[in-house]
């Protein structure tokens, strides 16, 4: 019996021992194809000789020094890095163990920069609906995934929601692309305008949506409009990239390719690749000066804060994104799989939308393509797509809830980077014969 306190109560789940490439292995030896590298973590595959070698290294020297007393070089170089490739302005990093951490620093950061400039009437934040952030009480607050959020609603932070940019569902016949992209940015105005504008303290969104709704990438203009409206009202732009980032969209960050500044942005996944736990959030030299300027110090702070293993690590994988060329590796390998999935699902009576950039794509499924209905909630048919997957050798990240928390079923890929065309050919085979198994019974 486990002493395991397990994301579930019931069921086992197999034992992981053994990891090689894109591959991991169970207790009774069999394979799986990580093709969702975990949850959009796994980038560089599993079993990297240069990260463990990073991580043996960094561990012979020091293995943690606390950020109250001391720096370390692992910390300066990761940063450095960082802001080496970062979007325009941003120039100061903060770094923490994952994710909603990361999330949770932005938000702090951001109230307290309102509070250094004299704006403490700024209390309120703006996200979108069908967006994930993190499971602490912050970033589950301002996240838009209404199920996640629902038994908490009384005890988090409270965030408005608008629309998100997801073409799909929401572009109506016969409007451009462009035409949709403003009128979902402006929402935003809308709603500034609904809550008094000067009681915002900042607009958070992830540039292409993840978890909840698999793999949604704005559409061109969209952010553009986005940063005009924060930047009208006076609103810090907070992008997510906790896992559309480092590379996972064929640039490093995701955010390049919408042609916006964000004044924070958040990191993580990636970041470590799985060889440790690690995240950041990276702000604006502005920021920090208001900080610097002002009390001098970000309330805020956890013991592991810039971990010397962990930023070792990431440094280590942070240079093989970029001087190593994985980051175009995973433009190009998204191209292959992009034609892969159109080659095998494009005409698929189930498969209504093939979505994403670089090695993060998205299904989207369907009971019905052209009247877009989705399957009824009672077929469940993600969970039962993630159990055929996993009895085919296949690790992948269905959900459910896709169009509004409650309907909708899409499968998120988020494979390795080192992925080879055949593995990806393998993948994309697995994934066919496991729907074709729930979509038969
Ligand atoms: N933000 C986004 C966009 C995410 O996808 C996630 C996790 O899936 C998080 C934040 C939270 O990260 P973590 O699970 O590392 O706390």
């Amino acid at each position: 019996m486990s002493h395991v306190f397990g994301r579930h109560t019931k069921g086992q789940l197999p034992v992981a021992v053994r990891g090689d490439g894109v591959y991991i292995y169970d207790s009774n030896g069999k394979a799986y194809l990580d093709g969702s590298g975990g949850a959009a973590v796994s980038c560089l595959g599993h079993n990297d000789s240069d990260v463990i070698a990073a991580i043996h290294a960094q561990l012979r020297e020091l293995e943690f020094a606390h950020t109250g007393f001391l720096t370390s070089q692992p910390a300066e170089s990761l940063a450095d890095a960082l802001i080496a490739h970062a979007p325009e302005e941003i120039d100061r990093v903060y770094l923490v163990s994952g994710g909603s951490e990361a999330v949770e620093a932005a938000l702090k950061l951001a109230r307290q920069y309102m509070l250094e400039i004299g704006q403490p009437q700024r209390t309120r934040f703006i996200a979108r609906r069908q967006s994930y952030h993190g499971n602490t009480l912050g970033a589950l607050g301002t996240g838009g995934n209404m199920w996640r959020r629902e038994p908490f609603d009384p005890v988090m932070v409270s965030a408005s929601h608008i629309a998100p940019c997801y073409e799909y569902r929401g572009r109506t016949e016969g409007e451009s692309r462009e035409a949709y992209g403003q009128r979902v940015a402006d929402e935003l105005e809308a709603e500034l305008l609904r809550v008094g504008p000067e009681t915002v303290i900042a607009f958070l969104a992830e540039p292409v949506v993840g978890a909840t709704a698999g793999a949604v990438p704005a559409v061109p203009g969209y952010f553009r409009r986005v940063r005009e409206i924060c930047d009208k009202y006076g609103v810090l732009l907070i992008l997510d990239e906790v896992m559309c980032g480092m590379g996972r969209t064929g640039t490093f960050f995701a955010c390049e390719q919408d042609g916006v500044r964000p004044d924070i942005v958040t990191i993580a996944k990636g970041l470590g690749a799985g060889y440790q736990p690690i995240g950041a959030m990276l702000c604006s030299a502005e920021i920090y000066a208001a900080i610097e300027a002002g009390s001098g110090f970000f309330q805020h702070g956890h013991t592991y804060l810039g971990h010397p293993v962990a930023c070792a690590a990431a440094l280590a994988v942070v240079t093989k994104l970029t001087e190593g060329g994985l980051t175009g590796r995973s433009a190009e390998m998204g191209q292959y799989l992009a034609e892969a999935l159109e080659a095998e699902f494009g005409q698929h009576p189930n498969v209504g939308d093939i979505r994403g950039k670089g090695m993060f794509r998205g299904l989207e499924f369907v009971a019905e393509r052209e009247s877009k209905a989705p399957f009824d909630p009672g077929r469940r048919v993600a969970a039962r797509l993630k159990a055929a997957a996993m009895e085919n050798g296949l690790i992948c990240y269905p959900m459910n809830g896709t169009i509004d928390g409650q309907q909708g079923d899409h499968v998120l890929l988020a494979p390795p980077f080192v992925s080879t065309r055949d593995q990806i050919d393998e993948l994309v085979g697995k994934l066919s014969a496991s729907l074709a198994a729930v979509l038969a019974g």
